[in-house]
């Protein structure tokens, strides 16, 4: 599953790279261009903009209801049924590749001393460079995360747990 967002949703597409989905974004891009590449990358359209939708003919489309990036992110995850897929951190939230272990003996010379002590776990990304390690990301982005997560739980249905018994 492969997702372009729209310039007005940026908060969506970070989050949607921060729970592991390749989401890409442009912040200035023109519609027909944005739509162009939906295409040639097979991706699929967020967007709050019907006109948008209206012209996005020969793409899939998800039109975005919520202002609200919580609910946005939610929507998403529920209209594809991607909860089960969810990987935080394992996509680089700045160009949207696939992050890659980095050993720690590898990271020495990349990281300044500090971090080399405190982070026992590293990863580099292939496409703009940038380590990140454990600690990287802010105590409040893993609470939003576990807050996230819990919104899997609250929607499971009795029908849904059914078809899951019958697997
Ligand atoms: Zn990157």
């Amino acid at each position: 599953m492969k997702f372009i967002v729209d310039c007005m949703l940026g908060k969506l597409a970070k989050w949607l790279k921060i729970l592991g989905f390749d989401a890409t974004f442009y912040s200035k891009i023109e519609d027909s261009e944005l739509l162009d590449l939906a295409q040639k990358e097979k991706r699929t359209l967020l967007t709050r903009d019907t006109g948008l939708i209206e012209k996005a003919k020969r793409i899939d489309t998800l039109f975005i209801e919520s202002e609200d990036w919580n609910v946005q992110v939610e929507q998403v995850l529920n209209a594809f049924d991607l909860w089960k897929h969810v990987e935080p951190y394992s996509r680089c939230i700045e160009c949207n590749a696939v992050l890659k272990d980095l050993p720690k003996s590898r990271a020495r010379n990349l990281v300044t001393p500090f971090v080399y002590e405190q982070a026992d776990s590293f990863a580099l990304c292939p496409g703009c460079g940038r380590i990140f390690w454990k600690g990287t990301h802010h105590k409040d982005m893993e609470f939003k995360i576990e807050e996230i997560l819990r919104k899997k739980k609250r929607r499971t249905s009795p029908l849904r747990d059914r078809k899951d018994k019958k697997k």
